[in-house]
């Protein structure tokens, strides 16, 4: 699956704005988690119409899942009503062929999102969205709570719920593409390659005078032997990142081999 993900907005656009929050920032926040979520299925390709806070138009959006033959077009978004509305709903294009896969999409990913994320459901709606229109593989547009609404940004606000809604849209798009996980993967952290064993025991050591746990793993790389100092395997990506940073700290720059 090749998926093409757009938070909106951007740059000198900052979307919706209230209650301290502005819209850009909250979709790209929901854009990474997404994107970091989905790299535990191998057949999963994502790119980002934008991966910071950046201007970027409607046209080279479109233009960009066009030219890359993305599979489908999600487009991140809040919403905004004078701080009188509020709640969760989603878009595709309103002149749609009757059996345009992108209906079908919507039905599974309003449902996976609008039943997990807290917010009264709006239903499922059709407009003439730029994005939905100029895209040529089927587009959704979601809007995940007012910004304006108090009780919406207040849930805004909490790391917790946006991980909730990302693991949602998540969801919806596994049932969609049938995406199945990497199983058993396996993530090494390696602090330091060594030719000379008594200079990896020497970061061993070291490492141990930090108490973190390490140990010599010996590989052959083009013929010559190698010593690795392994400082860790975790069963996820975030597990090893996390001894990464902790390394980091200490002044060892370290590497992550994931394996399956
Ligand atoms: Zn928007």
């Amino acid at each position: 699956m090749k998926l093409y993900l757009d938070p909106g907005h951007g740059g000198n656009d900052p979307g919706a704005v209230g209650n301290g929050l502005q819209e850009k920032e909250i979709v790209l926040d929901l854009a990474l988690k997404i994107k970091d979520m989905l790299r535990s299925y191998p057949n999963a390709k994502v790119k980002l119409s934008r991966d910071r806070d950046e201007k970027k138009s409607l046209i080279a959006r479109t233009n960009e899942a066009n030219d890359w033959g993305a599979d489908i077009f999600l487009s991140l978004h809040c919403n905004a009503f004078n701080g009188k509305a509020r709640g969760y709903e989603d878009f595709i294009y309103n002149n749609l062929p009757a059996n345009a896969a992108a209906r079908n999409h919507q039905a599974v990913l309003h449902q996976k999102v609008s039943s997990a994320i807290d917010l009264p459901d709006r239903g499922q709606k059709q407009a003439n969205f730029h994005v939905l229109r100029e895209s040529n593989m089927p587009a959704i547009l979601t809007e995940n709570g007012f910004i304006d609404h108090p009780e919406d940004a207040k849930l805004m606000k909490q790391e917790s719920w946006r991980e909730k809604v990302a693991a949602a849209h998540v969801e919806g798009l596994v049932e969609i593409f049938k995406l199945t996980k990497t199983d058993r993967s396996s993530y090494s952290v390696i602090a330091g390659s060594f030719q000379l064993r008594k200079n990896a025991s020497e970061r061993i050591r070291f490492l141990q005078s930090q108490n973190i746990s390490s140990k010599i793993k010996e590989i052959s790389i083009n013929g010559n032997l190698v010593h690795r100092v392994l400082a860790g395997e975790f069963s996820n990506r975030k597990d090893a990142e996390f001894q990464l940073k902790r390394l980091a700290s200490i002044g060892i720059e370290a590497f992550i081999i994931a394996e399956k």
